[in-house]
């Protein structure tokens, strides 16, 4: 076992709310490996949308205080009791798991993969989250061929950079929306075949007009509450919506026969449900490795923040300031 202080910086939840609700500390006990559990000193921590909802409340924490955070990389520095799957001290590693909002975390085993020598600090911890969800969304939710007609919102976002590279690789055409000039300049460097403005464009008509009247075969929709309705006018006939996100907030109850018209398929995805099992996190996180190693993957870091400063970053990224992944260095 590697030499581990007593006590750690944190940031954690004792109620939900805005920003305010983020508690920075220093004094943290630093938590001791349970069976299959490893501790990870982390060395860079995602910052994703979902960390704002448990921060809302829009999703209920398992108990407070609740530090948050769903993904980190580090040094594993401790391993627990049972079977860690032959993970070792000093193993540079990445998970998806809870917690990470610090500078120790203990997290299964089972949910933690090992990090490429050849990668830039940080970039698993930019990638893991987002890239899995941008593989599985384009393979399981709907599985995307070469010359599809896809929508991707939000298509500066982190997870959308991601996903328009992807379906690049794959040979669809993609369309972005995003909300400002520098994104679409950004969407389309990444990948994007055609992007609309959807702040002050008639998305609905372009993406007609671009698809010569047939719509999008899929509609990968992150925003949620205020684009739920747009995706379902450009949907094309038998196409998928999958809404896999709320960042202008949830979606309303839909009414099943809304989906008559043009026989849609409407999908509301998680990425937990598609990597529950080990076989399925090692096997797509293998293929979001290899493309980033061949350098197929442009894993843009928007800002690295201080975990003091995690506010600002939770503004920034709910304020449409950002473009690519959030990251908080635990050591400032
Ligand atoms: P992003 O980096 O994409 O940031 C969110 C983007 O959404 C903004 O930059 C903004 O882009 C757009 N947006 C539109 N309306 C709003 C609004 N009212 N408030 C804030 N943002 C808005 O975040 P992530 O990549 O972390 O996440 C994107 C979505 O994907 C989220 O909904 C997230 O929950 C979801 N997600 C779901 C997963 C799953 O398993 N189902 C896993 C990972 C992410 P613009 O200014 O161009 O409109």
């Amino acid at each position: 076992m590697a030499s581990v202080p007593a006590d750690m910086k944190a940031v954690y939840i004792s109620k939900t709310g805005g920003t305010e609700v983020l508690e920075y500390k220093t004094d943290v006990p630093i938590p001791t490996p349970t069976d299959g559990e490893v501790l990870v000193k982390n060395d860079f921590i995602g910052v994703n949308f979902i960390d704002t909802y448990f921060r809302s409340g829009l999703y209920a924490a398992p108990h407070f205080p609740y530090i948050l955070g769903r993904e980190a990389e580090g040094t594993v520095v401790a391993v627990g009791p049972g079977d860690v799957l032959g993970f070792n001290v000093g193993d540079r590693v990445a998970y998806l798991g809870e917690r990470s909002y610090a500078e120790y975390t203990t997290t299964p085993a089972a949910k933690t993969v090992k990090v490429p020598s050849s990668f830039k600090l940080g970039t698993a911890a930019a990638a893991l989250l987002q890239g899995l969800t941008a593989l599985t969304l384009v393979r399981e939710a709907h599985n995307v061929k070469k010359g599809d007609w896809v929508l991707v919102h939000a298509a500066a976002g982190g997870t959308g950079l991601l996903l328009c590279q992807l379906l690049k690789a794959i040979g669809a055409n993609t369309i972005g929306t995003v909300s400002t000039p520098k994104k679409a300049e950004l969407a389309k460097q990444n990948g994007a075949n055609h992007v609309i403005n959807y702040s002050h464009e008639d998305v609905k008509a372009k993406v007609l007009e671009i698809t010569g009247g047939q719509g999008c075969i899929a509609i990968f929709d992150g925003v949620g509450k205020s684009t739920f309705d747009l995706s379902l006018e450009c949907v094309a006939r038998k196409g998928s919506l999958i809404s896999f996100g709320n960042a202008s907030g949830a979606v309303p109850p839909v009414t099943i026969g809304r989906l008559v018209a043009k026989n849609v398929r409407l999908m509301r995805p998680s990425l937990v449900s598609y990597i529950t099992t080990r076989e399925e996190l090692t096997g797509y996180t293998e293929e979001l490795f290899a493309f980033i190693e061949k350098d197929d993957f442009n894993v843009r870091v928007h800002e690295t923040y201080p975990l003091s400063e995690v506010k600002r970053a939770h503004e920034d990224l709910e304020s449409r300031k950002t473009t690519g992944k959030l990251l908080l260095d635990p050591s400032k």
